[in-house]
């Protein structure tokens, strides 16, 4: 199995990256913020909470978020290849829940790939995606407010990943597929695996 983290500042092309590593290598895909927005979506009592951190650009508090994960993680888990956990964790708290879950199911966190992105990029990519999707979190002061939590929440994880030797660092700006290359090529000299599915 072949479980990985994608992990970067809002903005940084999580979700982008992902579709290209599940074409790639078979993998299920558990994107936190997607599971979130289609609560909001449903309009069930559990969106409805989502939406008043989420539309403020706060983290949906740790506790409920690993329930929803360990949900989600349930849902695939007897059958599959390996997991892209995209969104998550973002805080120490939830990275030590998922070493725990993974554990807990006889599997492990191969690495986690880290998509590093300059702070102005991210701001413009936000800015354009919110004109052409309409996400309503893609706005300046929610933007603003994402990256504040960012670096006070969740970039202290890349120094807990780096220490356990899983952190693999990936240049987010360019193309698409360049960015893809560099990620495909960490992983597979991480693992010693081919690139067929
Ligand atoms: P990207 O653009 O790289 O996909 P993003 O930060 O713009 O990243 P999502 O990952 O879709 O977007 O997350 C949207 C929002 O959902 C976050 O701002 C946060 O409020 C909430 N959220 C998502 N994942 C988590 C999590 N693991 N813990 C707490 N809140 C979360
Ligand atoms: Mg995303």
């Amino acid at each position: 199995m072949l479980n990985l983290v994608l992990f970067g500042a809002p903005g940084s092309g999580k979700g982008t990256q992902s579709e290209k590593l599940i074409d790639r290598y078979g993998l299920h895909h558990i994107s936190t913020g997607e599971v979130l927005r289609k609560h909001i979506k449903e309009g069930s009592e559990l969106g409805k909470t989502a939406d008043s951190f989420i539309s403020k650009g706060q983290l949906i508090p740790d506790q409920l978020m690993i329930d929803i994960l360990r949900a989600e993680l349930e849902k695939i888990i007897a059958d599959t290849k390996g997991v892209i956990f995209d969104g998550f964790p973002r805080t120490i708290p939830q990275a030590e829940a998922l070493e725990t879950m993974l554990a807990e199911l006889g599997a492990e966190l191969g690495g986690v790939v880290g998509l590093e992105v300059p702070e102005e990029e991210l701001v413009e990519r936000m800015i354009q995606r919110g004109k052409q999707t309409g996400r309503a979190d893609d706005n300046l002061e929610t933007i603003n407010n994402r990256l504040k939590v960012y670096h006070a929440q969740t970039e202290p994880l890349k120094h807990h990943y780096i220490g356990k030797g899983k952190y693999m660092q990936v240049n987010g700006q360019g193309s698409i597929d360049d960015i893809f290359a560099d990620i495909a090529n960490q992983i597979e000299t991480r693992t010693g695996m081919a690139g067929a599915k």
